[in-house]
């Protein structure tokens, strides 16, 4: 039995329901309960806020976020072999599990949470990207969520708290320091997972901001950034050429030098560039 739960341990569970990894979905699963009670508590407090968990898998992290005292934890799963290791848990913690089998990016969970809502999930790294940019850029501002608690690969966490100058400086930056603070917490070695990836992992939560740091519309920013990033060695005036006719004007209206790259520009400016545009 297990020290956080009295449940079986993970490896037991493993065996039980013959839940062999499958690269197909990214799985790479974390054994320690003592160490997804630490990524749960990386979340911050979690005894007043349900949990939107996406990809639990045999549950690891599920049962350090409900052993951390989560009131309750919403988990969305593609793969029907872990049902059956969820359906244990939830028996575990009556009313606090509720599982979702579908794929994370074809559902809106939104009805089933009652605020406020922290996200955490360890998920394959290409299906974690695409949410936390989804994540980022609802219409609306403040979100659903309070906060993102997110396994990246290490080098996807450092171009999310890069800064200019940097070269992991891009869009992924912009789009999660212009609502939110973003902070490393935990960094993990391979031997953490099971089977190990090849790469080194990192936690990043973010907390969200109550408003944007500096205005400007998601789509104009969003459009803007991707595109000077795109050639991001090229100066602006030859990286966001077609973006509009007086692109030069526009870009000296936002305080922003044609001759400068994407690498160099602060939050601030591309906030300045997508007001400057969108006004057109
Ligand atoms: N949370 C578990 C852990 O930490 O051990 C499993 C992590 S494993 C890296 C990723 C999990 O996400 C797997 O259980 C996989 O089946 C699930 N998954 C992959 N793609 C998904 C998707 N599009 N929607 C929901 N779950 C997905």
């Amino acid at each position: 039995m297990s020290s956080i739960d009295g449940l079986p341990p993970l490896r037991e569970v493993i065996e039980t329901h013959s839940l062999v990894a499958k690269k197909s979905l990214g799985q790479n699963f974390l054994l320690d309960l003592n160490l997804t009670s630490k990524i749960a508590r990386q979340a911050g407090n979690l005894k007043a806020c349900d949990v939107l968990e996406v990809g639990p898998g045999p549950g690891g992290l599920t049962r350090g976020l409900l052993a951390e005292g989560a009131r309750k934890v919403l988990a969305i799963e593609k793969d029907t072999r872990a049902l059956g290791p969820l359906s244990e848990i939830s028996e575990h913690y009556p009313n606090r599990l509720e599982v979702i089998n579908a794929d994370a990016l074809e559902i809106n969970p939104l009805e089933k949470l009652t605020p406020p809502v922290r996200i955490v999930a360890n998920l394959p790294y290409n299906v974690g990207t695409e949410l936390l940019v989804r994540w980022l850029t609802p219409a609306s501002w403040p979100p659903y969520w309070s906060s993102l608690t997110l396994m990246f690969q290490k080098e996807v966490a450092e171009r999310i708290v890069a800064q200019p100058g940097s070269k992991k400086y891009g869009r992924l930056a912009i789009l999660s320091q212009w609502r939110s603070t973003p902070r490393i917490v935990m960094e993990l070695p391979p031997e953490a997972f099971s089977p190990p990836p090849k790469i080194h992992s990192a936690v990043v939560h973010f907390e969200a901001l109550s408003e944007p740091r500096f205005p400007a519309d998601v789509s104009a920013l969003e459009s803007v950034v991707a595109k000077a990033f795109n050639q991001r060695r090229k100066m602006l005036r030859s990286s966001l050429k077609g973006l509009c006719t007086d692109l030069e004007d526009r870009l000296c209206e936002a305080g922003i030098k044609p001759t400068d790259r994407a690498e160099q520009i602060p939050l601030e400016g591309w906030c300045a560039l997508a007001r400057v545009i969108k006004q057109k």
